[in-house]
């Protein structure tokens, strides 16, 4: 496939390390809060990515880590803790705050249909390599210490703004939240690797190192995770596009000088959700979350959905008005395929769809293969929908699409299905519809018998069919 690389500036062809195989790496949350909606979008991208590579018939291994220590307010090494800002808001500790926040960002990405990476590695589990690697640093020349604290040395690097373009305000980075510098640093660009002498004397978590007891910048463990993981050479790096600086220039500035080579060659990163007016922040306004989008009636998907309509590397603006559109066209849509599930048993695969079926698939991968268009990809799911084709083969074509978008419109068409047979069946009734449902996609054949009788002792009969579950009243 062809991807922009952040590093190039160019769509370039996609071309592995190993033949058949993939090392992607993506920046993990920092657990200290409810993912927003606009990093979610980042997560909802990578994971089309990763499910089109997938789809290509490549190997794709996947890590992520989950900052649960060093990440400070201001991206630059400056502004309070995150960690213990969640703690002390909540009154509990750090380590309970990230394992509460960890469980509900995972719980937001089964909502949206996002896959778990192959490899999460939490920060605190990693230590040993953080120390490892930044030994290594001192050794090379890297890495100086200062008022207690390890940093590395960007005037030891030929290159360190990598990426280029970027703008005085985006180099701003200690200053814009309007926190003090820190005057232990011998060059304004250098970065923390890890925090003996700080100003948080109540950190929670400290670990002894060789220069005192202490804890990890937020740079250094996503080179660290990265690297025990997949090695050397990474060949796909993901993340939002406010991470390129400083967090991925860092990573890259530190990871190069320990192994001494070029690290990752391609580099994706997802563009804003902004509003009308400009960034969204979690200052500023509602702080979206999935839960709040689910208070207000909308499907996570629908989210997903959204997003998919436009290309990653535009900003997105969201608006309640332009969320109840695409609310509208996952309905309608929705509401083609269970016309399609319908009309399925009627029209079987016929031989002579295939070169039309083969047409609409090579759009797909045209769409796909373009700098992941996912906008370009929902169009040819519309013009599958209108192919002359039968709808058993409209079906399967949807089915191998959606294992790439993940819209989960099949199982929204059942919901419909379901809707509109039920009428006014009692909530009681549809609770134990649902958890039948459940009992049965889980293989608990036993526990979905006796949800039946249940529903049964209620007065009604349920019913698996081809275009979902039919409700009946006794
Ligand atoms: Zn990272």
């Amino acid at each position: 496939m062809k991807l922009y690389n952040s590093l190039s500036h160019k769509v370039e062809d996609f071309i592995p390390n190993v033949a058949g195989k993939v090392s992607m790496y993506t920046c993990g949350p920092t657990v200290y809060h409810f993912a927003h909606i606009g990093n979610l979008r980042s997560y909802i991208m990578e994971d089309v990515l990763e499910k089109y590579l997938r789809y290509e018939g490549l190997d794709v291994k996947r890590v992520m880590n989950i900052t649960d220590v060093g990440h400070l307010t201001s991206d630059g090494d400056t502004g309070d803790d995150k960690m213990l800002k969640g703690a002390k808001r909540e009154h509990k500790t750090v380590m309970e705050i990230a394992d509460f926040y960890t469980k509900a960002f995972f719980a937001d990405c089964a909502k949206l249909k996002i896959k778990t990476p192959d490899v999460v590695e939490p920060a605190t589990h990693c230590i040993d390599e953080f120390i490892k690697v930044i030994s290594s640093l001192i050794e090379k020349g890297y890495a100086y210490e200062a008022g207690g604290n390890i940093y590395f040395d960007t005037s030891r690097l030929d290159k360190y703004y990598v990426f280029g373009d970027l703008s005085e305000e985006d180099l701003e980075v200690g200053v814009r939240e309007g926190v003090e510098e820190d005057g232990n640093k011998r060059n304004k660009a250098d970065f923390v690797l890890w925090f003996t002498k700080s100003k948080f004397d109540d950190q929670e978590l400290k670990w002894e190192s060789p220069w005192g007891l202490g804890y990890p910048g937020w740079h250094i463990e996503c080179s660290c995770i990265s690297m025990k993981h997949l090695g050397e050479q990474l060949d796909l790096h993901c993340g939002g596009i406010d991470n390129q600086f400083p967090h991925h220039t860092n990573e890259i500035a530190q990871s190069e000088a320990y192994i001494g080579h070029k690290w990752c060659n391609y580099w994706f990163h997802v563009h804003h959700l902004n509003t009308a007016s400009g960034k969204m922040s979690k200052s500023k306004g509602e702080f979206l979350t999935v839960s709040l989008l689910e208070e207000k009636g909308y499907d996570p998907l629908v989210y997903r959905f959204f997003c998919l309509q436009s290309h990653y590397r535009k900003s997105l603006v969201f608006s309640w008005e332009n969320l109840d559109n695409a609310k509208q066209a996952y309905q309608k849509l929705a509401s083609r395929v269970a016309a399609l599930i319908k009309a399925a048993p009627s029209q079987p695969v016929a031989p002579s769809e295939e070169a039309k079926a083969a047409e609409i698939a090579a759009a797909f991968n045209e769409a796909m293969g373009s700098d992941l268009n996912t906008a370009q990809a929902m169009t040819v799911l519309y013009d599958l929908l209108k192919a002359d084709i039968g709808a058993s083969r409209k079906l399967e074509l949807l089915e191998k699409f959606d294992s790439v978008l993940s819209l989960g419109l099949i199982e929204a068409a059942g919901k419909l299905t379901e809707e509109s047979s039920g009428g006014d069946v009692p909530e009681e009734v549809l609770e134990l519809v649902r958890q039948r449902k459940e009992a049965r996609a889980a293989k608990d054949f036993a526990l979905a018998d006796q949800l039946r009788d249940k529903i049964s002792e209620l007065g009604y009969a349920v019913r698996e069919t081809r275009e979902g579950t039919e409700i009946t009243k006794k």
